[in-house]
């Protein structure tokens, strides 16, 4: 058996096991004669360092594995998963996840991962969207049932089916609507005949005829990618409402791992046959004529014929690289942005929606953002079992700034102003923060006005003998389904060179 993946082994070194020599020596007929029996050799640590346990690292690292290259893979953290990450049960009841939250049915990738590693794929546990009729709307410090939000005089939308809608919703009807790619034409946003959409999501919002007050409301807070309507590409929309569609026309209905999502990457690293350095964060990647050398931030050195550089470029940016890679690509790696993205978990201590009579869960204007009732006990679908302030913009950078106390009770101080039935009615448990994390820097990578155009190409490139791997380097699909393929097309780059 392999060994189990340690948690919290500071600076270990994990040796996994060899595959049995049978299935090696079968495996081995199907291998190219220059890989078959490889050995790192000429003093390297691995013939390939992965660089970030993440899906898109894991990913890239198995598969070379099959193909019989030696892998090493380095990883900052103390565990697998980057941002798969599942708050354990004994922290926040439900164990709800912190990242990626749903697969959908298109995910073949990852599905069939978490199935060939033997887990089970449950329903979508649904986080930031509760179920119709579930939600109060709170705008300008008013507390506004959904059946009201229609014809009331604080909603900002002048078209009829938009004041239908939930305050966010609209953009998302117009990025349907005006959205020019060819159905299922996943590879379309990188396409120069579509850069005229390369501009902001407000801009484009505004010409479809939304009021500025509308826009701001439905696109410039509380957005689920980037920081507000003024920095995020249309463009980038009209791909994510692509994605979505063609994931959501899969026959699969898809889902999340039962037990929580980050059984999965957790399942990839105990098929890994070569070894896993936890806690090791790496501070500069050097490619030489021979060799990568990468250098950790305790000092040690590790060598390798080829590296991925498997992590977000939020944190990438952070790390030295040499040579200096070229212009365009040094460029997305110190800009591409990332959503910015807190949460506060709340233990319930009694039902304030019995007490208050009005839904549980709430869609602020205001800091605590979207605050969620979770339902994530299968056995009793109907029970709230955690709540959240899942805050994302400039609400989110501001927290992210505080300490952790601080912010705690600004976002408490808040809830309990705007809805007072919530006072001695929750416990703060759990706060995290994705934007002021050095390794993940945000949630996901969004693409600012105009860099798609400038360097969605190029971006991802080979720069000497370092590879990059990452949901922001993927070319056709987004979340975790895009890090599993660019560990793909990563590992095919690495096999068209060893
Ligand atoms: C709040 C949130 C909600 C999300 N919701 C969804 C969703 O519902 N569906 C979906 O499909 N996707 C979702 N995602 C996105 C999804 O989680 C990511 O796209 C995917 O997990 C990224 O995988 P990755 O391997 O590219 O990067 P990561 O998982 O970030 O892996 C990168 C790894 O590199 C490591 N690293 C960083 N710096 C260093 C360093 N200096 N040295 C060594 N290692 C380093 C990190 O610690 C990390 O383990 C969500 C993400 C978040 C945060």
């Amino acid at each position: 058996m392999p060994h189990k993946a340690p948690q919290g082994t500071a600076g270990r070194l994990v040796r996994r096991r060899f595959i049995a020599a049978g299935a090696a020596l079968a495996g081995s007929w199907m291998l190219p004669r220059a890989l078959r029996g490889a050995q790192a050799g000429n003093g390297l640590d691995a013939e390939v360092i992965v660089v970030g346990a993440g899906l898109a690292g894991l990913n890239t690292a198995l598969l070379l594995e099959e193909m019989g290259v030696s892998v090493m893979v380095v990883e900052a953290t103390s565990r697998f998963g980057g941002r798969l990450h599942t708050v354990a049960d004994h922290i926040v009841p439900g164990h709800p996840e912190l990242g990626a939250n749903a697969a959908g049915g298109g995910y073949a990738r990852l599905l069939n991962a978490a199935r060939q590693y033997g887990l089970e794929i449950g329903p979508m546990r649904p986080r930031t969207e509760p179920r119709e009729g579930e939600m109060l709307f709170c705008i300008q410090g008013q507390l506004i049932r959904e059946e009201d939000w229609p014809g009331h005089a604080l909603n900002p939308y002048r078209q009829e089916w938009a004041r239908q809608m939930p305050p966010s919703r609209p953009p998302y009807r117009l990025y349907a609507q005006l959205n020019p790619f060819p159905e299922s034409d996943l590879g379309a946003w990188r396409r120069p005949e579509f850069a005229q959409w390369d501009r902001s999501v407000g801009e484009v919002l505004t010409e479809a005829g939304l009021a500025a007050a509308a826009v701001e409301l439905g696109a410039g807070l509380n957005s689920g990618y980037g920081t507000d309507h003024h920095d995020l590409s249309a463009l980038m929309m009209f791909h994510t409402i692509s994605f979505a569609i063609h994931q959501a026309n899969w026959p699969d209905a898809g889902g999340a791992a039962k037990g929580g999502n980050q059984r999965i990457p957790e399942a990839m690293a105990r098929h890994l046959n070569g070894d896993a350095l936890l806690s090791s964060p790496v501070a500069a990647v050097a490619s030489e004529s021979d060799r990568v050398r990468i250098i950790l931030e305790d000092g040690r050195r590790l060598n390798a014929a080829r590296a991925v550089i498997a992590m977000p470029f939020s944190a990438l940016r952070r790390i030295a690289i040499d040579p200096e890679p070229p212009a365009a690509q040094k460029a997305a790696i110190d800009q591409l942005g990332y959503t910015p993205c807190t949460q506060i978990h709340y233990a319930v201590k009694q039902p304030y929606w019995e007490r208050d009579g009005m839904a549980p869960s709430m869609w602020t204007d205001a800091l605590p953002g979207r605050f969620m009732a979770l339902k994530n006990d299968p056995g009793n679908p109907e029970a709230v079992t955690s709540c959240l302030a899942y805050i994302n913009g400039h609400a989110a950078l501001k927290l992210a700034h505080m300490d952790e106390e601080a912010a705690i009770a600004a976002v408490s101080a808040e809830l309990f102003r705007l809805r007072p039935s919530l006072k001695g009615a929750l416990a703060p448990v759990y706060l995290w923060k994705w934007s002021n994390n050095p390794y993940a820097g945000g949630a996901y990578a969004y693409w600012k006005p105009g860099q798609i155009t400038a360097f969605a190409a190029t971006m991802a490139q080979p720069h000497g003998r370092i590879h990059f791997a990452g949901e922001h380097t993927a070319q056709l699909n987004r979340g975790m389904e895009g890090a599993m393929e660019s560990g793909e097309r990563a590992a095919l780059e690495i096999l068209e060179h060893l």
